[in-house]
């Protein structure tokens, strides 16, 4: 079972793929994770991404494509995974589908947290931190340029898979329980195909 899991920040998706990981023993992939492990330990890879992402541009798709690749070889990834941050542009969906049909694998779902951002900027700028403080990245101006970011960044994505019919939209404003159950009809869905 390989996911991709696409939506704004705040929208739920770490949590949503946490679970996933737990139920259905998948692994989470993120690019943005990966490249701040390279950088952090100052590889290659880490020392060309380092400029790049501090300008918050992309990262070249040969470095992306090679690392996701290498990435799903690996043996944890052997019961499925759930991609976060990746595929960020058209070329490199069709990369990812190629290299996927190589293996003999697909994505089977991509699943869209659907969010209304004014309901989401309130959401994140009234939560509180468990210690009763706001997390300096929750007040409103931060959220809204994150998701200004996400719209320039990875909304630009939807129409590849929109266009293909492979969108699937799961209502994100809905509570963690709900929306999990829906990713769950999704699955046991996909699981039939
Ligand atoms: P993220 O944590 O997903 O927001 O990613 C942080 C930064 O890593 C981005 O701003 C990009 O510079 C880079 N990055 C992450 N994923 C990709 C990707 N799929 N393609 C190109 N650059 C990426």
């Amino acid at each position: 079972m390989n996911i991709i899991l696409l939506g704004p920040p705040g929208a739920g998706k770490g949590t949503q793929a946490k679970r996933l990981e737990a139920l259905y023993g998948l692994k989470q992939i993120s690019t943005g994770d990966m490249l701040r492990a390279e950088v952090a330990a100052g590889s290659a890879i880490g020392n060309e991404a380092k400029a790049i992402m501090e300008k918050g541009q992309f990262v070249p798709d040969p470095i992306i494509v090679a690392m996701i690749q290498n990435r799903i070889a690996q043996p944890d990834c052997e019961r499925g995974f759930i991609l976060d941050g990746f595929p960020r542009t058209e070329s490199q969906a069709e990369a990812l589908d190629t290299m996927l049909s190589a293996r003999g694998l697909t994505i089977d779902a991509v699943i869209l947290l659907d969010v209304n951002e004014e309901k989401l900027v309130e959401r994140i700028a009234s939560r509180c931190g468990e210690d009763g403080t706001r997390r300096p990245d929750d007040n409103p101006d931060v959220v809204r340029a994150r998701l200004d970011v996400y719209r320039k960044q990875t909304a630009p994505i939807l129409p590849y898979y929109e266009r293909a019919g492979r969108l699937l939209h799961v209502d994100g404003m809905k509570d963690v329980e709900s929306v999990g159950k829906e990713i769950d009809a999704i699955v046991a869905a996909a699981k039939k195909h």
